[in-house]
């Protein structure tokens, strides 16, 4: 008999969690103002929210974060840091930043100016909100195949290099700081980029005299895919691909929260010391002295320990295959999701579930609400909410997904937490014709709304 796909880790600590009753989750819900951010985790049975800063560390870690270095200059934890940024990544130069947002105001202060344009594939909420916040503009260029969520193609976070050059002949290069990559592609649903359109974007952007930047926070993930899935990297290991993905930029931002497995912490790496010299100025305002840059000894030293960690074959084979195995379930039961299913979340297509609800009242947002009732379980929204008004004319901007993300924390949960999760979402999908109405907007911040923004329900 062939025996059974298991995890590569034991369990060494435990944390207990609690279910609550329907009638509990209707009243923090209402307190919560149905915006899910505003739950206290107590009042969540699986959290599902966010796969950042969410992971448990190894017995490694752990342990590296006892010989942590608090030396306020050059600090041993930087240099093990250092050396973890060159060995895995390639780079001769770095800042570390508390985390990954951090690593893009440092950065785009430097490179991002008002007018600019900033094209790349489905660029992350913050560091869209970050080049809008400086008046410049993110240019998506993702391939269309992207928007399709019933069809499987193996890179959905690729670049469309037809898109890509035309926006870098429109604008002047003087308008365009730098492409960026997102690895894997968190907008379109946790989407890999392959090797062959990394490849290709660095050859246009040479073309053009533009440099590449990766925004690496699951780079590791991203690599897995390249390995399952694209022509001639079966055989090498996923450092060795790696690195060959990162011979492809010029710099990169990383919110460690995420492939690092650390419960803080980021970076900016670079080839350019002119650029980190620069940036260190800006790293030394905002975030502290360039050795440390707002995270202490022990947390680089865990993050230096988790880059290794999560770029070992088993450790993302163990991963992937969970959320695989809440994909399988999801698909046996009919469930509409993002295909194929991306390496840290499945995303649950709301608009084809709630497509009797209008958009305009946030059919992804209601599927999250209802998902939570049903078991106490946190997903998050990435549709309209998130999509934000359009910093000009200040409408709605209407994405073309509506998706309910339902990432899964590394080394978290077991394989029976997702079969709750399945079941619950299935109970949803049963009664969906019978949730009439979602949300009205009664507040919300005019950027970045959907961390804060109160919502009531229509009757
Ligand atoms: C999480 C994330 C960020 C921001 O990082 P934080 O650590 O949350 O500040 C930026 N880009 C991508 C692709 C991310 O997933």
């Amino acid at each position: 008999m062939e025996l059974p796909f298991a995890e590569s880790f034991k369990i060494k600590m435990v944390e207990t969690i609690r279910r609550s009753t329907r009638a509990e989750r209707e009243q923090w819900l209402k307190e919560a103002n149905y915006n899910l951010f505003n739950l206290k985790s107590d009042q969540v049975f699986i959290d599902l929210l966010t796969d950042s800063g969410t992971g448990a560390m190894s017995d490694k870690q752990w342990a590296a974060m006892m010989t942590g270095d608090e030396s306020y200059a050059g600090a041993r934890s930087y240099y093990n840091m250092k050396a973890a940024i060159k060995n895995i990544l390639g780079f001769d130069h770095f800042l570390p930043t508390h985390q990954g947002r951090a690593a893009e105001n440092v950065l785009f202060s430097v490179l991002v100016k008002s007018g600019d344009i900033v094209p790349g594939n489905s660029h992350f909420d913050t560091t869209k909100g970050h080049i809008e916040f400086r008046k410049a503009k993110a240019v998506d260029c993702t391939i269309d195949e992207a928007f399709d969520t019933e069809l499987d193609h193996p890179f959905k976070g690729n670049v469309d290099l037809v898109k890509l050059e035309s926006v870098l002949t429109t604008y002047p290069k003087e308008q365009i700081p730098m492409i960026i990559i997102t690895v894997t592609c968190n907008s379109s649903g946790g989407q890999p980029v392959s090797i062959a359109n990394l490849r290709a974007v660095k050859q246009l952007a040479d073309k053009y005299g533009i440099p590449v930047c990766y925004d690496s926070a699951r780079f590791a993930e991203n690599a897995y895919f390249i390995k399952m899935r694209e022509e001639g990297y079966q055989d090498k290991s996923i450092k060795e691909i790696v690195k060959e993905m990162y011979s492809y930029a010029d710099m990169a931002t990383m919110s460690s929260k995420k492939d690092a497995i650390v419960n803080m912490g980021g970076f900016i790496a670079m080839r350019d010391e002119e650029l980190w010299k620069k940036a260190s100025t800006y790293n030394i305002m905002f975030e502290g002295y360039v050795t440390y840059g707002g995270m202490s000894g022990r947390d680089m030293n865990a993050l230096a320990q988790g880059l290794d960690e999560g770029t070992e074959f088993e450790y993302l084979e163990t991963r992937i295959k969970q959320v695989e195995y809440l994909g399988e379930m999801l698909h046996e039961y009919g469930i509409p999701f993002q295909k194929p299913v991306g390496g840290h979340a499945i995303f649950v297509d709301a608009k084809k579930i709630l497509s009797h609800i209008p958009k305009e009242e946030f059919q992804a947002q209601t599927l999250g609400c209802e998902l939570y009732l049903e078991a106490g379980i946190r997903g998050v929204e990435i549709g309209t909410i998130l999509a934000d008004r359009d910093p000009e004319t200040r409408e709605n901007r209407y994405p073309e997904l509506e998706l309910l993300r339902l990432a899964i924390p590394r080394r978290v949960y077991t394989n029976n937490h997702m079969e709750v999760v399945a079941a619950a979402l299935k109970n949803v999908f049963n009664r969906r014709l019978n949730i009439k109405h979602g949300f009205k907007i009664i507040e919300e911040a005019p950027i970045m709304r959907h961390f804060t923004v109160h919502l009531d329900k229509i009757k």
